[in-house]
């Protein structure tokens, strides 16, 4: 049986810009990796719009051309990029045994991890609809388009003060949503969002409607209701981002590695080692703090060149 099974010295899970670079390096390295793209290939980028925060594309491009692109450049060096999802993993022993598709192992020496993370919504039909129109959840990426207009933003925690006082500079007024009389940031950013002028806190508020077209139209406001009044409130607002947190896609791990409260994988500090020997984390699975394409881009680099010295020290 086991004989049978196809056999990889590098096989990368998931296709965002760390898993891709992972590639881009095992493949220039002669690793042959083979790479299981996941539920989203391309990953969380295939979801933006312009993408004009990656050094080396001088005029902007799209989240999924810039995806497109990362793939043409592995697969240019003979990476195996396949449909499929990983199922189940077996780090127990080497070679590690991987499960797509619930149907076929695939053996691999050293595996590189980078499923990514997702952010969480508020599970609204209007940000469904608007996504991309306005909708946004990530202020970093797309805050730029809202320069000199009025934006919403929903969470309490450090993403949402760090994203409500980083728009705050280029956005003429941000309104922070929170659900609760407090927030939950640490105390040095909850005093930065407060002494930001333009920064206004509505404690107490649930969002109930985002009003806008798709098209052209975009977000035009947000309709807040304060839980303890019910009264709504009507804010115009050109953007919604919401910073409600992200979760870590490493529910196939459990068990199998160590992570954090929030399910963060955790590496060796510098590198891309997670504490079994041959397996490798890289991006957003391993970042809470930067979560960047190209912070993700630099620890894929990482964690092939930790798999190659790997391989190397087992011969
Ligand atoms: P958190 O889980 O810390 O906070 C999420 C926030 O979103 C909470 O305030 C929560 O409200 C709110 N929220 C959740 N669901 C809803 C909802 N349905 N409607 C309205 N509000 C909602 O996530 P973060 O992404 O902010 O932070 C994650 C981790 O990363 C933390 O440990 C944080 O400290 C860290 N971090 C550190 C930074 C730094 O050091 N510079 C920057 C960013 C993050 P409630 O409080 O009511 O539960």
């Amino acid at each position: 049986m086991t004989q049978e099974m196809e056999k990889v010295d590098v096989l990368i899970i998931g296709s965002g810009p760390a898993g891709y670079t992972a590639a881009i390096y095992a493949a220039r390295a002669d690793m042959k990796p083979v790479v299981i793209q996941g539920l989203q290939p391309g990953g969380q980028l295939t979801t933006t719009t312009d993408v004009d925060n990656y050094p080396g594309y001088k005029d902007g491009i799209t989240g999924p051309e810039m995806m497109e692109d990362f793939k043409a450049q592995a697969e240019r060096f003979g990476t195996d990029t396949r449909w499929g999802m990983v199922t189940k993993v077996d780090f127990s022993e080497r070679p590690f045994k991987v499960e797509v598709d619930e149907k076929d192992t695939i053996l691999a020496e050293t595996v590189i991890i980078a499923t990514g993370a997702s952010a969480k919504w508020l599970g609204m039909d209007d940000e469904k609809r608007l996504n991309g129109y306005g909708v946004s959840a990530c202020a970093t990426c797309d805050g730029f388009f809202y320069k000199g207009k009025e934006v919403v933003v929903v969470g309490a925690g450090d993403t949402a003060a760090e994203e409500a006082t980083y728009l705050a500079k280029m956005c003429t007024k941000v309104t922070m949503l929170v659900r609760r009389d407090e927030m939950r940031a640490s105390k040095a950013m909850q005093h930065r969002v407060f002494n930001t002028p333009n920064l206004e806190v509505l404690f107490n508020h649930n969002t109930k409607s985002i009003n806008g077209e798709t098209g052209a139209v975009g977000v035009e406001s947000v309709t807040a209701v304060n839980n303890i009044t019910n009264e709504e409130t009507i804010i115009p607002a050109s953007g919604f981002f919401v910073a409600i947190g992200h979760k870590p896609n490493s529910d196939l791990f459990k068990g199998q590695l160590p992570m954090d409260e929030s399910g963060y994988l955790i590496v060796e500090p510098g590198t891309s080692k997670t504490k079994t020997p041959g397996v490798f984390a890289a991006g957003d699975i391993a970042d809470h703090v930067y979560r960047q394409a190209v912070t993700s881009a630099g620890t894929g680099c990482m964690a092939a060149l930790d798999a190659e010295r790997f391989l190397a020290d087992q011969e």
